[in-house]
């Protein structure tokens, strides 16, 4: 290929390091604030369960409209809690997304559940809720494994078809866990993620679009009932005394110093999330000729925490926007029925959508300090590299 220099846009605009998540420009902003929130911390000395991790669970909580939310270790054991609470158990049968992050399904068989995988809808890039009901059959119709919860996955930051999947949730009797790791901020039908299904997990990993110093998440509820057991589960298995086990449980809890800096970090949320909105529509503006961008469900907003796109030629096109200076991830480039840790659960016949999306997908940088020359920049880059690689 010819050298960055050959390429018409090298040398045109001055747009600076574009980084694909830039956390240290948010840091530059809240450095002050987190600070005094660590030495509070430091201060009062309770490292695990301090003030600041029920402050934030009621901030949560308020802003999901969820009935309660609990603050956990990580994503993943956002998703285990509500499992294990809800007795999924050796025998039922879990189903998912193949394309997503594995913690989905880790999570599932952590449980001792079976994974069921489901294919995506090649629109929304989420749960095919018309293939969720196709496999509930052929679990049916096998007899092996007792169709027992479903996982829909909020895939870049959109929520999942919740009323489709709802729908057939409640008709066969799963429980409905969202695993919304990459949606928290975003809403379908003027409600929040967190409220949207009965059981809502998140993750504060760091490059989330709410985001930790280390690993933190949360699970949000629709049923205030079940917010001892998720704080029992949480804390070893134990009762209000933490002194006797009453479940199985495991350290599933969130400490001090994350839930001080995600306090800090919710305060500036809505303004990055704007941010965020503006810069997914212009990409969506510039792009949508030039390649297939993730639909909407009717009624939502996305948290845009990636922006994803699919494009034939997709490896060329990410090593011409790396010698561009355009950083971009594949996620997900190997669907999870696909690895060696789960292919025992490949159903027969693959999942066709899934490993379709996993040859063409790519993200673009998304992060809410990309200054507008850089989304220029970053439209202009990808345009060209898609044209040349057609
Ligand atoms: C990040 C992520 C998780 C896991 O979160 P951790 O905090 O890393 O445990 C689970 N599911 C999805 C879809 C994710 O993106």
């Amino acid at each position: 290929m010819n050298g960055v220099a050959n390429l018409p846009l090298a040398g045109t605009t001055r747009v600076g390091e574009i980084a694909f998540i830039d956390l240290k420009a948010q840091q530059r902003i809240i450095r002050e604030r987190i600070e005094s929130r660590l030495k509070r911390v430091l201060d009062h000395g309770k490292y695990i369960a301090g003030p600041e991790v029920e402050e934030l669970e009621e901030a949560l909580a308020a802003r999901t409209g969820a009935k309660g939310a609990v603050a956990c270790a990580s994503g993943t054991a956002a998703l285990i809690i509500p499992m294990l609470a809800q007795g999924v158990d050796v025998g039922d049968a879990v189903f998912a997304p193949s394309f997503t992050y594995n913690a989905t399904v880790n999570a599932i068989l952590l449980t001792g559940a079976t994974p069921v995988f489901v294919d995506v809808d090649p629109d929304t890039f989420n749960m095919d809720p018309a293939d969720l009901e196709r496999r509930i059959e052929v679990v049916r119709r096998e007899g092996r494994l007792r169709p027992r919860a479903a996982i829909p996955v909020d895939l870049f930051g959109a929520p999942a078809d919740y009323p489709a999947i709802s729908k057939i949730a409640e008709r066969e009797g799963l429980f409905l866990l969202a695993d919304g790791a990459q949606s928290f901020g975003a809403r379908l039908h003027g409600r929040w993620v967190g409220d949207l299904a009965t059981a809502t997990a998140t993750s504060f990993f760091p490059g989330k679009a709410l985001g930790a110093y280390g690993d933190a998440g949360a699970v949000f509820t629709q049923d205030e009932s079940a917010l001892e057991a998720w704080r029992s589960i949480r804390w070893h298995g134990t009762d209000a005394s933490r002194k006797i086990s009453v479940c199985v449980g495991f350290n599933g809890r969130m400490d001090s110093f994350q839930a001080a800096v995600l306090l800090e970090k919710l305060a500036i949320f809505d303004e990055e999330q704007d941010a965020r909105a503006r810069i997914a529509a212009a990409y969506d503006a510039r792009l949508s000729g030039a390649a297939r961008l993730q639909a909407l469900v009717p009624g939502a907003q996305s948290g845009r925490s990636y922006y994803s796109l699919c494009a034939p030629g997709r490896d060329a096109i990410v090593a011409m926007l790396k010698e561009m200076g355009v950083p971009t991830a594949i996620y997900y480039e190997t669907p999870l029925h696909m690895m060696p840790a789960f292919e025992a659960f490949a159903p027969a016949g693959g999942l066709p959508v899934t490993e379709g999306l996993a040859r063409e997908i790519f993200s673009l940088p998304m992060h809410p300090y990309l200054t507008p020359a850089q989304v220029d920049y970053i439209c202009e880059a990808t345009l060209y590299c898609i044209d040349r690689t057609r």
